[in-house]
Formats: structure tokens, C-alpha cells, sequence
């Protein structure tokens, strides 16, 4: 086997500032989160889709997303602060997997409120991850969670990712038609203003890694305000 072509300068830059991820802040309500001014991405999906290994992995870090998994921690919003130190530029937002069962109804219904009511009114979230496990493609629940965003997405202000992850578990041709499938769904919230991105990421096989962090890093470049 080739070893992987070299990262480019775009990446290898992307990728230090992922690297500088680190934990900020925990929040159970919209109202407990820092107002910010710093451009800020979401990371959403189903539980288990895969998206505390896609921060970690982003971030280098064995742990760092796995605070949101701690008894009690579990139905937090968690912000990580990216960049230089004394200067932070970025947040990523890690919310709460949706859809597991086991979760109690008033606590779920409590919880989807906290969430319909950030993906709507944060007014700094200028992007939003979402993981899917690409071997379930969209569910019901991530569709919801689109429809959510959809108005923010179709005039330009949140920028979409949807990351199909665990691809190291499909064959070239089921990835083909994972990647065909989710870009037929997402075709209707797309208009001529959304940024919206559809790939292949496997934490296992480090593919799609420099590409999402180079798509991220850039988001927040356009996002912050000029001097
Ligand atoms: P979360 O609930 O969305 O945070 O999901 P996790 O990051 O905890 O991952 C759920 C399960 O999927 C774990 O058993 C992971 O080891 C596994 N997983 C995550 N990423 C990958 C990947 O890229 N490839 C494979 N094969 N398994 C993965």
C-alpha cells in the first residue's frame, strides 16, 4: 500500500488549529452559554453516529468529547475554544446524540427544545456538523433535525456539513451510494445562497480528516469580521 499524499499548507494549517481544541464550558440551557462574538460550529447527530471519535479525532485528543459522555453530562451543550491561546477564534459546540432509547420522555422532549431553541436563536453558530452513521443514511430524526436549520442554511448563515462516518465499513460502491443518497436528500434545503457539503469521513482509516478540517477552518476565516 502508498502511504497517503503529504497534507497540503491549507491543511496542515486547518489541522494545527484543530489540534488546538480544548474544553471551554458546559451548558444544560441556551441561557447558561457565554454570548460570543467567535464564529461557533455545532456538532449534531444520532448517538452512537460516531461524532465524539469525529472531535476527537479532529482535535488529536483521546478524550476531549468524551466529557459528553460522562453520567450527568450527557444532555449538555460542551464549547471547546480553537486557537491561539490568549486569542481564541472559533468554538465547536458538541450537542447531545438524539435518538437513544433510553432516554426518558420529558427529559428528551425537555432536551429537543434546548436544541430546536440553539440551532434557532445562537447567534454566533455560523456552521453545523452533522454525523451520520453512512451505513443508516438519514433518519427520521436527522431530517427533523435539518428542518430545524433549513431556514438558516438557505439564506447563508449557517453553513452545513453532513459527515458520513464509519466509511471504513463500506465498500467503494455502497459509500458511492451513501454519498448519492444523502445528497438527493439534502437537495431540498439547498437554494442559491446555502453552503452545503456532503463526505465521506472514516475516524478508523483517517479519511476525510484534512478535507473537514480544511472546509471548518475556512468557515471561520470567512466568518470573522474584517478589521
Ligand atoms: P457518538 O455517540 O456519536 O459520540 O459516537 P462514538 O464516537 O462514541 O462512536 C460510536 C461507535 O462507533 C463506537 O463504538 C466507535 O468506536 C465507533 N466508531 C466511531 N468512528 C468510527 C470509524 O470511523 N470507524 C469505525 N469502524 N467505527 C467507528
Amino acid at each position: 500500500m502508498s502511504a497517503p499524499p503529504a497534507p497540503t499548507r491549507a491543511a496542515r494549517d486547518a489541522l494545527a488549529w484543530t489540534h488546538s481544541a480544548r474544553f471551554l464550558t458546559t451548558a444544560s440551557r441556551l441561557d447558561q452559554l457565554p454570548p460570543t462574538e467567535l464564529p461557533e460550529i455545532a456538532f449534531v447527530g444520532r448517538s452512537n453516529a460516531g461524532k465524539s471519535t469525529a472531535i476527537n479525532t479532529l482535535a488529536q485528543q483521546r478524550r476531549l468529547a468524551f466529557a459528553s459522555k460522562t453520567p450527568g453530562r450527557t444532555q449538555h451543550i460542551n464549547l471547546f475554544a480553537l486557537g491561539p491561546k490568549d486569542a481564541p477564534d472559533a468554538l465547536f459546540a458538541d450537542l447531545p446524540g438524539y435518538g437513544y432509547a433510553a432516554v426518558e420522555r420529558a427529559a428528551k422532549l425537555r432536551w429537543q427544545q434546548v436544541m430546536a431553541d440553539y440551532l434557532d436563536l445562537r447567534r454566533s453558530l455560523s456552521g453545523v456538523v452533522l454525523l451520520v452513521d453512512a451505513r443508516l443514511g438519514l433518519t427520521d430524526l436527522d431530517r427533523r433535525l435539518l428542518a430545524f436549520i433549513a431556514p438558516r442554511v438557505r439564506t447563508g448563515q449557517v453553513k452545513l456539513l453532513v459527515l458520513l462516518t464509519k466509511a471504513d465499513k463500506l465498500s467503494r460502491r455502497e459509500a458511492d451510494a451513501a454519498l448519492r443518497a444523502a445528497t438527493e436528500a439534502l437537495g431540498e434545503i439547498a437554494s442559491e445562497h446555502a453552503d452545503i457539503g456532503v463526505a465521506l469521513f472514516s475516524a478508523l482509516a483517517r479519511s476525510g480528516v484534512d478535507d473537514v478540517a480544511t472546509t471548518l477552518h475556512g468557515w471561520t476565516r470567512v466568518a470573522q469580521p474584517q478589521p
